[in-house]
């Protein structure tokens, strides 16, 4: 009953799921209910009191038929004006708190998720899930060659073919840098494996027009498994050990950090370019 009242009266006002809080003309209306309540509530007990104490100035039927309509006029008008005023404040208060949350989980330049948001949900995944990480391959030269513009302008690019690749549904984040970071979930190792080398050829194939030069690029690939038993710390260092090995083995490849599941996935024929860490 008091948790009925509590969320009867309740300013949670949700800006992107109406069904989830309450519009403002809901909230305006209910106040005003709850205010024209209010007010003939303490005008009846008043009422009592002054007749007890026989020192109203009016018969008491008068004084009832006055304090409900003032409660109407000054309980509704009034209190209506103001929650509308106060509702489209608290509206606009959390309109600007849930842009300043997006904002602060996504990367400007390429539209991703940031490194912040990436840490949130590699830190809450517990299974079923491999950690990729993406480095562009000799992206300094591009800077160099064609100015830091170009080089911005392959990061957005790259950032959008990897998303393409993933969708919403796993994590993609643009990590620093010329880095990438994805925790690909669900399915077995095989599958979630065969999406990150595609994502890796993606790149490969990608062109980008800068003002007249069309830039290429590659990237390797660090992998890891994401377990239970093994600590979030350790699941990075290893899929950067892997991407360290993709570097050294030539660039331009995917190394699977964890060398037994990729031998097994190399035996199956699953990507010529996928490398045990060495
Ligand atoms: P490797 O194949 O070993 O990864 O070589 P690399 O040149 O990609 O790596 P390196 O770490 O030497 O260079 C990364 C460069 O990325 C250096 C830095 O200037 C550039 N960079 C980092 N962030 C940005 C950015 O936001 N925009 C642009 N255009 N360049 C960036
Ligand atoms: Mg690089
Ligand atoms: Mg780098």
């Amino acid at each position: 009953m008091a948790d009925g009242f509590a969320k009867f009266i309740s300013l949670d006002m949700s800006v992107s799921d109406p069904a989830g809080g309450q519009s403002l003309r809901g909230f305006a209306l209910k106040m005003v209910f709850i205010s024209i309540s209010l007010s003939i509530v303490v005008s009846l007990a008043v009422i009592c009191i002054g007749n007890a104490l026989r020192i109203l100035p009016l018969p008491v039927l008068d004084a009832v038929f006055y304090s409900v309509a003032m409660g109407w006029i000054v309980g509704g008008l009034v209190a209506g004006i103001l929650c509308t005023v106060l509702g489209r404040a608290i509206r606009d208060l959390r309109e600007s708190q849930a842009e300043f949350e997006r904002l602060s989980k996504t990367d400007t330049l390429s539209g991703l998720a940031n490194r912040r948001a990436f840490n949130q949900v590699f830190e809450d995944i517990t299974g079923d899930a491999s950690l990729a990480i993406f480095d562009l391959d000799r992206f300094k030269s591009i800077n160099d060659n064609f100015g830091h513009g170009a080089g911005d302008m392959v990061i957005k690019r790259v950032a959008s073919a990897i998303e393409d690749v993933f969708g919403d549904f796993h994590c993609v984040a643009r990590l620093g840098g010329e880095e990438f970071g994805v925790i690909v979930c669900g399915g077995d190792r095989k599958d979630r494996v065969a999406l990150i080398e595609l994502a890796r050829v993606r790149v490969a194939c990608l062109s980008v027009n800068f003002e007249g030069h069309l830039l290429q690029t590659t990237v390797s690939v660090g992998v890891a498994e994401i377990e239970a038993n093994r600590s979030k710390h350790d699941t990075f260092a290893i899929a950067d050990k892997a991407l360290y090995s993709a570097k050294a083995a030539g660039r331009n490849r995917l190394c699977h950090g964890d060398a037994y599941h990729a031998r097994s996935e190399i035996d199956s024929g699953l990507a010529r370019p996928l490398q045990a860490a060495s």
